[in-house]
C-alpha cells in the first residue's frame, strides 16, 4: 500500500500536493507495520497518510509553507502526529497549504499553490485552503487520509471543493502541541479522508488529552467508528435561516434541500432555527484571528528559527528583524500582522478587539440556545461556491477571499465541531459540500449524522 501511494505521488507532481516527501521514513514505518502481529495491530497499522506542513514532525522540514521557516526541522513531534504514528500510521510526506494557514485557495504558499484534481475543461481549480494539499492528495488517492487544521474553515472548505470528508473537532479535542500556531483560540486539527468512516477512525487516533496543551480537554475519546450506526431516528436537525444568504446560488440551495430530505427520510425531525448573530461572525473572526496571529508570529525574528536576511554594514538588530520579516513573510501574512497589531493597539483595542470578543460570546450563545431547545445538529452549506479557478481572485479585494469562510467561521468562534460531507455535483460537474454542526464533544453523534448523509 505504501509503495503504491509513493508511486502515485511520483506521478502526480503537477498537483503540487506534497511539498516534502519522506519515502525512507514511509518504508521503514511500513515494514514495522508489516512485522506487527495482526492480532495486536493498532488501528492505523500500515495506513499511509499525508501530514499538513503545519504539524511539526521531528527531524522533517516543517515550514507552515512559509519562507520564514526555511530549513526549520523541529526537535520535537506534535502530539497529533505522535498519536497517529503510535497507531501504526505511515507518513508519506508533508502537504502543501496556505502560508501559516492563512487563506482559502492554497495560493499564499511559499511552494506555489496545490491544484485540485477536479477540472472543468482545461481550467485549473483551487483545491481550497488552507489545507489544500491535504484535500488534493486525498481526492487524488495519493494517500488514504491526511491531517488538516481548521481555524476558520480550512478543513471543511477544501473538503467541500474536492469531494472529500473533513471534520473540525470541538476545540480542545486534539492537542495543539507542535502544531504551528495561527490563532490559538480557534485552531484545531482534524482528519481529511474519502469517507465518514475513515474520518471516524482517524479522529479517534488523533484525539487525546495532552498536558502539554492547557486547552486540551480531559475527556475520554469514545469509539467513534462504533457510533456509526446510520440510525438518526428522533434526532432534531436545525436549519438556520441566517445561512440563507442573499444571492445564494440555486444549486447550493438545491443541495441543501436534498440534504434536509435525506435526513428526514432517515427519521430525523427538521426544524427551522435562528442564529441571530451569524452575520457578525465573519467580521469578528477577521479581527480576532489576525490579532492572535500578530502575536503568535512575533517569534519569527531571524534569531530563533529559519530564515535570516543578509545584512549590510551598519545594520543593527532592528534592521535584522525588519529585513528578515519583510523577506520571510508573504503578503497575506504581512497584511494579517498589520491588521492584528492595529486592532490590538492602545487606541483601538476596545473598538475592535474587545468588541469582537463580545460578538464571539453572542455567537456562542446563539448555538447554546439552539442546542438547549433540543437541536442535535445544524445543517448548512459548507461553502458559498464550488472550487474556483486558480488566480481568479488575484486582483480582487481580499474580502472576496474572506467571504469563502462565511458558513464555516461561526463554529470556530463557538468552539463547536463541524463536518463537511460531499453532497453532489454542481452544473459544471464540481463537488459541493454540506456542513453539519454538532454539540460540543459529540463528534460521534455528528459523524453518525454525516454518515446518514453520505
Ligand atoms: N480562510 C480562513 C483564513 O484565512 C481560514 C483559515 C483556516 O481555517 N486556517 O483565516
Amino acid at each position: 500500500l505504501t509503495e503504491a501511494c509513493l508511486k502515485a505521488i511520483e506521478g502526480a507532481g503537477a498537483l503540487n500536493a506534497f511539498v516534502h516527501k519522506t519515502p525512507e521514513i514511509a518504508m521503514e514505518q511500513a515494514k514495522a507495520a508489516d512485522a506487527r502481529q495482526s492480532a495486536e495491530a493498532p488501528s492505523l497499522n500500515g495506513i499511509p497518510l499525508g501530514i499538513k506542513d503545519l504539524f511539526c514532525v521531528k527531524g522533517v522540514p516543517s515550514q507552515a509553507a512559509s519562507a520564514i521557516l526555511d530549513g526549520f526541522k523541529p526537535e520535537y513531534e506534535s502530539t497529533v502526529t505522535a498519536n497517529l504514528f503510535g497507531a501504526g500510521a505511515v507518513m508519506l510526506g508533508k502537504l502543501n497549504m496556505d502560508e501559516f494557514a492563512m487563506g482559502s485557495s492554497n495560493e499564499t504558499s511559499c511552494y506555489g499553490n496545490a491544484v485540485n484534481p477536479w477540472k472543468v475543461d482545461d481550467r485549473q481549480l483551487t483545491p481550497g485552503g488552507s489545507s489544500g494539499g491535504s484535500a488534493a492528495a486525498v481526492a487524488a488517492d495519493l494517500c488514504l487520509g491526511a491531517t488538516g487544521t481548521d481555524t476558520g474553515g480550512s478543513i471543511r472548505q477544501p473538503a467541500a471543493f474536492t469531494g472529500t470528508v473533513g471534520i473540525k473537532p470541538t476545540y480542545g479535542r486534539c492537542s495543539r502541541w507542535g502544531v504551528i500556531a495561527y490563532a490559538s483560540s480557534l485552531d484545531q486539527a482534524g482528519p481529511m479522508t474519502k469517507t465518514v468512516r475513515d474520518s471516524a477512525i482517524m479522529l479517534q487516533a488523533m484525539a487525546s488529552h495532552d498536558v502539554k496543551d492547557s486547552t486540551s480537554v480531559d475527556l475520554p475519546v469514545p469509539d467513534f467508528e462504533a457510533m456509526l450506526t446510520g440510525d438518526i431516528r428522533g434526532k432534531t436537525i436545525g436549519i438556520p435561516k441566517e445561512y440563507r444568504l442573499e444571492g445564494l446560488s440555486e444549486e447550493i440551495d438545491a443541495v441543501w434541500t436534498r440534504g434536509k430530505e435525506m435526513l428526514a427520510e432517515a427519521g430525523a425531525k427538521i426544524v427551522d432555527i435562528s442564529l441571530p448573530h451569524t452575520k457578525y461572525a465573519l467580521p469578528a473572526y477577521y479581527v480576532i484571528a489576525p490579532a492572535e496571529a500578530s502575536s503568535n508570529l512575533a517569534r519569527y525574528d531571524g534569531v530563533r528559527y529559519g530564515h535570516r536576511a543578509k545584512l549590510s554594514a551598519g545594520d543593527g538588530i532592528v534592521e535584522m528583524y525588519e529585513k528578515t520579516r519583510a523577506e520571510g513573510f508573504g503578503h497575506e501574512v504581512q497584511r494579517r500582522i498589520m491588521v492584528g497589531t492595529y486592532v490590538l493597539s492602545a487606541g483601538f483595542y476596545d473598538a475592535y478587539y474587545n468588541r469582537a470578543r463580545k460578538v464571539r460570546t453572542l455567537i456562542k450563545r446563539d448555538f447554546e440556545q439552539a442546542f438547549a431547545a433540543g437541536v442535535d445538529a445544524i445543517l448548512t452549506p459548507a461553502t458559498p461556491s464550488s472550487a474556483f479557478e486558480l488566480g481568479a481572485m488575484k486582483d480582487a479585494d481580499p474580502v472576496q477571499m474572506y467571504l469563502q469562510d462565511v458558513f464555516t467561521v461561526t463554529l470556530n468562534m463557538a468552539g463547536l465541531p463541524g463536518v463537511s460531507v460531499p453532497a453532489g455535483l454542481d452544473a459544471q460537474g464540481l463537488p459541493l459540500g454540506l456542513q453539519l454542526i454538532g454539540r460540543p464533544f459529540q463528534e460521534g453523534d455528528l459523524l453518525n449524522t454525516a454518515y446518514a448523509l453520505e
